[in-house]
């Protein structure tokens, strides 16, 4: 699968040239994984899948919106009938990719869900906001090739809340806890969906990251937008990273 980051800014004020775009990842310029912005329709996806009704990863909650293309998420969106979303319980197969949703905890607003996608072999997970994923999941993610995270928070722990009357979690954990859980179930994580933290020195940001990535024996890739990771499978790590901007700190 081809992974093209095309969104890497959480709903944060701070920009950069490189990391401008709320959130999306397009895989083999077919199937769109949150609809940070309307331009990203402009690519034509052949299906999307929104992890949550939050605007920087549905743009339309926000703004008068038609979405054409079939659209799938962990609820219905009845504040625009032009916009509607198939709620997705259980895995479905679209053309040669099989996506599995999978529940997270990130508010107590909005239900969110978590994506598994298969082709073939190689097996991706991009997850949206989070802070947790229960235990029950966690045998579906074994022997990931790739897992797109968040990084709102870089501190441990993030920033998370407790429901007094429920007590549910929600918030954003941070990028420590994050690298973690996933480092079990694969090599190499992505990490997208910048905090303010980020953008107050992105290059210093991106040598944090590889450098927690270190610490747990995992390869930790900092995301920009335009970002493309081939993945070959039994490669170990990514064969292919290609970032569009020379003078981006990504790499
Ligand atoms: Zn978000
Ligand atoms: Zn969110």
């Amino acid at each position: 699968m081809r992974v093209k980051v095309l969104g890497t800014r959480g709903e944060v004020e701070p920009s950069s040239p490189y990391h401008a775009k709320h959130s999306g990842v397009l895989v083999d310029s077919e199937v769109l994984l949150d609809l940070g912005e309307r331009e990203f329709l402009d690519l034509n996806p052949r299906v999307v899948f929104i992890t949550h009704l939050h605007p920087d990863h549905a743009f339309f909650v926000n703004e008068p919106a038609e979405v054409s293309v079939p659209l799938y998420g962990p609820e219905g969106f009845g504040k625009n009938p032009a916009v509607n979303i198939r709620v997705l319980e259980g895995a479905v197969d679209f053309g040669a990719y099989r996506v599995t949703p999978i529940p997270t905890h990130h508010s107590l607003r909005v239900k969110s869900q978590a994506y598994l996608l298969q082709k073939g072999a190689e097996r991706i997970l991009y997850t949206g906001d989070m802070v947790w994923i229960d235990k029950e999941y966690h045998p579906l993610l074994n022997g990931l090739d790739l897992v797109v995270t968040e990084g709102s928070f870089d501190r441990r722990g993030g920033r998370v809340n407790r429901d007094a009357k429920t007590g549910k979690v929600y918030g954003h954990t941070g990028v420590p806890n994050l690298v973690r859980l996933f480092k079990d179930f694969t090599g190499n994580i992505l990490i997208t969906h910048f905090g303010t933290w980020f953008y107050e020195d992105p290059r210093g940001a991106v040598r944090k990251l590889q450098e927690l990535g270190r610490e747990n024996g995992v390869n930790v890739i900092a995301a920009c937008d335009g970002l493309e990771i081939d993945l070959v499978k039994g490669m170990g790590s990514p064969s292919v990273i290609n970032c569009p901007t020379p003078d981006c700190p990504c790499l």
